[in-house]
């Protein structure tokens, strides 16, 4: 499945906010937001229009589409699929983005980014219920628990991963085993749950 390979903060200058893609970057004054908050290719010599309602919406789900580092038409899937569950759409949708196991994997602080615990997923370095994993977009129901491969454990990189993780507080549909290392699904996400600062209600009208 294809994913987006160009320069994070151009993404963030896109939508014209942080959208953490790097992890401690983030969090410091060289951060592309930080120093320059232009979106790519304005120059700041002309005065930027409010923008319309139409522009408003694409900002809020690329904001979302990005965060996830998902493509066009695999977020598209996730919003059909999110529509014909019973519930309020939107939820619907960041609780199927919330539940993917890259996405899980970053939220348990094993990785500093999605974009990281993707890479991680894909060279088969977890497990799932005892089982090897390599799928990014596994979706994980209540009670999974998510786990590092023994022989992947037992490498140095685990190690530097997590000192040079920003260790985030655990969402309320987590909790990790301090002891054995291993995250479980306790409950299904809720929209709170979602890192994402981003309103639902115009995403789903986008694409109305
Ligand atoms: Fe976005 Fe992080 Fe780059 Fe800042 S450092 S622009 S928050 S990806």
């Amino acid at each position: 499945m294809g994913r987006y390979t160009g320069p994070a903060c151009r993404l963030c200058r896109q939508a014209g906010e942080k959208l953490f893609l790097k992890g401690t970057r983030c969090q410091t004054p060289k951060c592309a937001i930080e120093r320059r908050r232009r979106a790519p290719g304005d120059r700041g010599g002309r005065r930027r229009r409010r923008p319309s309602d139409y522009a408003l919406r694409l900002i809020e789900k690329q904001k979302l589409r990005y965060s996830y580092g998902l493509l066009e038409g695999q977020f598209v899937r996730y919003l059909k699929r999110a529509k014909k569950e019973s519930g309020v759409t939107g939820q619907r949708l960041l609780q199927l983005l919330e539940r993917r196991l890259d996405n899980t994997v970053f939220r348990l602080n094993f990785a500093a980014n999605r974009t990281q615990a993707r890479q991680l997923v894909t060279h088969g370095h977890f497990l799932v219920n005892g089982r090897k994993a390599d799928i990014p977009s596994i979706l994980l129901r209540q009670n999974d628990v998510v786990a590092w491969k023994e022989a992947s454990q037992s490498r140095d990189f685990v190690g530097i991963l997590a000192d040079a993780s920003p260790q985030r507080d655990l969402p309320s549909w987590l909790s990790l085993d301090p002891n054995t290392g291993e995250g479980r699904v306790i409950a299904l996400p809720e929209l709170t749950d979602a890192d994402a600062a981003v309103d639902t209600r115009l995403i789903v009208e986008f694409y109305r």
